[in-house]
This record gives C-alpha cells, sequence and structure tokens, in this order.
C-alpha cells in the first residue's frame, strides 16, 4: 500500500474514556473508529492485522481437522427457550422481534444453533466425532463496554463446537483443541498462559482459558512457584491452614467504634492488623432466607465460589441493606457473627482466627476478643475467598502469585448439558440411543489485536510481531519529491518486496522524514527501510528493525532476501 493514497489520518488527541494503551493506540493509528458504545469500524491497516490472526486461526483449526460452517448470527427464540437460556442469560442477550411478532437473539454465542444442526444432520456414533467452527461476529449486551475492542458489545468470536458418542472422544478432541490453541497464540508471537477456570454449573475439571499476560488485563491469574499450577483467580482453592487454632487468650468485650464502617477504619481505630479481624457479608440464600459469609479482614470474598455453596443463591446477590436492617436488626458496616439469627458459613482462615475482632451487630460498637466454640457456635466452614500472594499451591508445591491476564481463548468440555436440552442424540453400535458429548471452544479474535497491542508497544507506538503486522516493512524514502532517483529505486524495491510477499508500505508523501518515521513507529510496521541519495551513491540502504535503537545497512540488490532472513528470525523478546 502507497501511504500517498491513505485516507486515515492519525488522532492527535484520544477520547478520555480511552483507558488503556491499546485502545488509545488503535484509534490514534485509526485501526478502528467507534460508531457507538461498543460498536467498532475496523479501518483498512485495523482489518489487516484481523485478517491475519484470522488467517492463523482458520489454518490451525483446520489443520486439527475441524470443519469450517457459518451460521445465522440472528438465531429464532424458540432454541432458546428450549435450551433454558432465553431466561437464563439475562440482559447480555439482545432480544428483537420481526414483522410478525416472532422472537429472535442476535448470537451471543451458538450453542443452541450448532446443536439443532447436529441433532438434524448426526445419526450414527459412525460420524462422530465432528468439529464445527465458525469466525463470526456476536453480540452481547456488556453492562460495561469498555477497552474499545477488548470488551465490545459486537465482536468477533471464533468458535467451535464438537461433538462425540462418549467422554473419552471429547477428552481427546479437547487436548486436540488445547494444543491448537497453543499453536495459535504462539504463531500470533503472543506471550500466554493457559490456566484453570471455571466451568459455572457443570462443574468437572474440563475448563481451561488462555491468557495473554499483560498488567491491563482484567482477571488475575495465580501461578505456583513449585510447579505449573495456574489458576483463574475466580477458581484456585485457598487451603485451609495447616495450623490448628489457638485456644481463647481474651475476654469478649464490647468496644465503641463510632464511623468505623470498613475494615481499614476499624484497623486505625482500633490498633489491630486487618487479619485480626473477620467481615462479615450478607448475602441472598437459595431458600429466599439471608445468609451470612464470614471471611478475615484482609480477605476477599470469592462470589463464584461462594455461589457455588449448598444455601447460596446462584448468580451471587449481595442482600438488600433494608432486608438486612428488618430481619437481622443489623447495618452493613456493623454486621458480625456473634449472636446473628442467620445461617453462618464461615472461611476456613476466618474459622481458624481466635481473640478476633467483629461488628456488634449494634451500630457503632465493635467487638474484641471473639472466639468460635466460646462465643458463637463452632461453625460451618467452606472455601469463601479469592487466593492472596504467598498462599500454598493447592497442589501442595509451591507458593502462589499472582499476575494480570487478558482472556483471548477459552476451551470447555460442555458434557451433555446442551444436547440433553435438544435431544440431540446418535445411535451407538448397538442400535441404541446415546445423546451427544460436545465440547465447545471459543477464541475472542478481535479482542486477540488489542491484546497483542497491550503487550507490545512503546512510548512511539504500537510494536507488531511480524506474524500479523498490518505489513512487514516500511519503505522510507528521503526526499520524495525532489529526488527522481530515490523514487526511482524506491517504486522498484516497493514492486520486489510486493512480489517476494513482504507486504511492503511506501511512505510517497511528501513530507518530512521526522514524520514519516513518527507515523511508522504508531503504526508499528515491525521493519523500516530508509532510501537516501548518500546511501544510495554507497550501494546501500538503512535498515532498522522497529525495537531496535540503532540503523544497520542493508543491500540495495538483494534486499529482499535480507528482510526475508530478518523476519524469519522472528522478533525479538515481547514482554
Ligand atoms: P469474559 O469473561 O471476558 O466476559 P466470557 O467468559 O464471557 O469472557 P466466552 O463466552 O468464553 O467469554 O467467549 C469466548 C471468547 O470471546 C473469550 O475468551 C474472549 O476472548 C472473547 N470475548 C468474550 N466477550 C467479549 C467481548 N465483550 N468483547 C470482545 N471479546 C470478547
Ligand atoms: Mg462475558
Amino acid at each position: 500500500m502507497r501511504l500517498s493514497a491513505y485516507p486515515i489520518v492519525n488522532l492527535k488527541e484520544v477520547p478520555a474514556d480511552a483507558e488503556i494503551v491499546s485502545h488509545q493506540l488503535m484509534l490514534r493509528a485509526g485501526l478502528i473508529r467507534r460508531l457507538s458504545a461498543g460498536l467498532y469500524s475496523w479501518m483498512p491497516m485495523g482489518l489487516r492485522v484481523l485478517r491475519k490472526v484470522e488467517a492463523i486461526v482458520r489454518e490451525e483449526m483446520n489443520r486439527a481437522g475441524a470443519l469450517e460452517i457459518l451460521m445465522p448470527t440472528i438465531q429464532p427464540a424458540e432454541l432458546w427457550q428450549e435450551s433454558g437460556r432465553w431466561v437464563e442469560y439475562g440482559p447480555e442477550l439482545l432480544r428483537l422481534t420481526d414483522r410478525h411478532d416472532r422472537g429472535y437473539v442476535y448470537g451471543p454465542t451458538h450453542e443452541e444453533v450448532v446443536t439443532d444442526i447436529a441433532r438434524r444432520e448426526l445419526r450414527t456414533y459412525r460420524q462422530l466425532p465432528v468439529n464445527f467452527y465458525q469466525i463470526q461476529l456476536k453480540f452481547r449486551d456488556e453492562i460495561r463496554p469498555r477497552f474499545g475492542v477488548m470488551r465490545a458489545r459486537e465482536f468477533i468470536m471464533k468458535d467451535a463446537y464438537s461433538f462425540h458418542a462418549d467422554e473419552a472422544s471429547l477428552d481427546e478432541a479437547y487436548r486436540r483443541m488445547h494444543d491448537a490453541y497453543q499453536r495459535i497464540f504462539t504463531r500470533c508471537g503472543l506471550s500466554f498462559r493457559a490456566v484453570q477456570a471455571d466451568n459455572g454449573s457443570i462443574g468437572g475439571t474440563g475448563s481451561q482459558e488462555f491468557h495473554v499476560l499483560a498488567p491491563s488485563g482484567e482477571d488475575a491469574i495465580v501461578f505456583s512457584d513449585g510447579d505449573d499450577y495456574a489458576a483463574n483467580l475466580e477458581m484456585a482453592p485457598a487451603l485451609p491452614p495447616a495450623t490448628a487454632r489457638p485456644a481463647p487468650a481474651a475476654p469478649l468485650n464490647e468496644v465503641a467504634t463510632p464511623k468505623a464502617h470498613t475494615i481499614a477504619d476499624l484497623v486505625r481505630q482500633l490498633g489491630v492488623p486487618a487479619s485480626q479481624c473477620v467481615k462479615t457479608l450478607i448475602v441472598d440464600g437459595e431458600a429466599g432466607d439471608l445468609v451470612a459469609l464470614v471471611v478475615r479482614g484482609d480477605h476477599e470474598l470469592n462470589a463464584i465460589k461462594a455461589q457455588k455453596l449448598e444455601h447460596v443463591a446462584s448468580p451471587l446477590r449481595m442482600a438488600a441493606p433494608d432486608r438486612i436492617r428488618t430481619e437481622l436488626g443489623g447495618e452493613i458496616g456493623s454486621l458480625g457473627p456473634i449472636g446473628l439469627r442467620c445461617r453462618l458459613i464461615v472461611d476456613h482462615a476466618a474459622a481458624a482466627l481466635a481473640d478476633f475482632v467483629s461488628g456488634a451487630n449494634k451500630p457503632g460498637y465493635h467487638l474484641t476478643g471473639c472466639n468460635w466454640g466460646r462465643d458463637a457456635a463452632e461453625p460451618v466452614t467452606a472455601d469463601l475467598r479469592n487466593v492472596v500472594d504467598g498462599d500454598p499451591s493447592p497442589t501442595g508445591t509451591g507458593r502462589l502469585s499472582i499476575t494480570r491476564g487478558i482472556e483471548v481463548g477459552h476451551i470447555f468440555k460442555l458434557g451433555t448439558k446442551y444436547s440433553a436440552a435438544l435431544s440431540a442424540a446418535v445411535a451407538d453400535e448397538n442400535g441404541q440411543p446415546v445423546t451427544m458429548h460436545m465440547g465447545c471452544y471459543g477464541i475472542g479474535v478481535t479482542r486477540v489485536v488489542a491484546a497483542a497491542i497491550e503487550q507490545n508497544n512503546d512510548a512511539a507506538g504500537i510494536i507488531w510481531p511480524d506474524p500479523i503486522a498490518p505489513f512487514k516493512v516500511l519503505l522510507v524514502p528521503m526526499n520524495w519529491a525532489k529526488s527522481a532517483r530515490v523514487r526511482e529505486v524506491s517504486e522498484r524495491l516497493y514492486a520486489e518486496l510486493e512480489a517476494a510477499g513482504l507486504e511492503p508500505l511506501l511512505d510517497d508523501r511528501d513530507a518530512r522524514p521526522g514524520v514519516k518515521f513518527a507515523d511508522g513507529e504508531l503504526y508499528g510496521i515491525p521493519h523500516r527501510i530508509v532510501i537516501g541519495e548518500r546511501g544510495l551513491d554507497a550501494g546501500v540502504l538503512e535498515y532498522r528493525q522497529r525495537r531496535a535503537t540503532d540503523n544497520e545497512d542493508a543491500p540495495l540488490d538483494g534486499l529482499a532476501a535480507f528482510l526475508a532472513e530478518r523476519i524469519a528470525r522472528g522478533t525479538p523478546g515481547s514482554v
């Protein structure tokens, strides 16, 4: 492409809501433009990157034996009623009505449609296993669309769905998808990790997320330093403390704590560490009652763990303050387990405390010297909290540390959740119907582009990994307007590189070198060649890799081979 024919102007000012660097750079470099909340157009240079990611995904899915299909984005409501998700999916599901008053949804995902295809097309176990995939638009009415295409409302997903006669076959497909994902994200030039993930109401261990590691990531990822354990914080188990609870030593004592509403206030007023205090959180119970969840003052409640507990409503809902007032006679900020008239579930670490501080169930007061078994009944305990840095690994080897990640992919053993609901069965060897086992495998294709930038940028702009760069080589002619020789050589090199598949971007604008260099760096083109009169006299060109700080000579003759060799070396060190 020639920049003289490229109409998109770089943005100097980015809107204040562009909080993260990938969103800022995608707007500044003109890769995307916002239409409305969570809706973006892909502009020419951005689309080139997106198509490269898609091509890598498609190649690796095909290599893994998956079959590409394309399903409608608009799906009939009846299918969603059949699966139960018409109600379950909640407000993220965009519901539509046609002129005949029939209900539809704009697909946020395609389990229903693909299972409908499977129940019509697949009759016998001999047709299995099969893995259908598509690369297509999805719509989710995200409560808080943000970070540009990272959390958009409309986005492109690669979604694959596999069908099996038995669980062993599903396990095999799941492993294959895991390996395909490893290849995909490696080929995209990303630094990533596969981590164990929560698999909602389905249970079991068949769910992994692929995270691009970046400080701006919305997810917290937990690693062990002792082995290869890695999990999403949502589901990393916290082991109960290894040591026994000390015996009570202090008397129970009520103290006035005016204006202490948070643990931090309490720490300040009473001079006790947060780890000696407990927090009491009231949530809706399964039976329409209220349930108190107790965690240590320095720990955070883990909603995913809590909502899986018997007696606790799922999804987790904090109880309404007026219900707490009327039914428990307390105020948020002054609640505590002693004398509380509702079901109590206590985190292992909070249950291991002696002589602790808690709310007195009386506004403006707290209790010190609280002890389980003496002042309150021996508690029912559970794992309720997020793990923290330094906790022992649940595998028993090593300590945990926490870092941030961007979820770019998710593989999931669905079992028979959808096939049972939609009666998708095949005949087995004996002609008996068996409900198919399913797996589903997603990649946020548009999110991958943003995640790649999040991981690869500097003060000057984007630094594309070679395999997904919109153009591999930037040709910067000096004095384009005045030097016929520079123009002639540049045109020749442009044609040569184009023919060699090196995807050159020719900056044939009549602009100052500084402007050309700055734009090339903003766009993140990984390899730059400068063509100037002085170099031509000596038969050389100036080469610089986007991450390098110095120029090197590149040969005028054989430039394509020189660049191909540099590209084959790969982009050094992304993180
Ligand atoms: P998240 O926890 O980020 O909301 P999810 O669990 O809803 O993700 P899946 O349903 O597993 O996501 O979708 C598959 C992939 O689609 C995700 O791994 C992610 O990369 C991508 N994705 C999901 N929601 C969005 C979105 N709003 N914008 C862009 N990509 C998305
Ligand atoms: Mg989501």
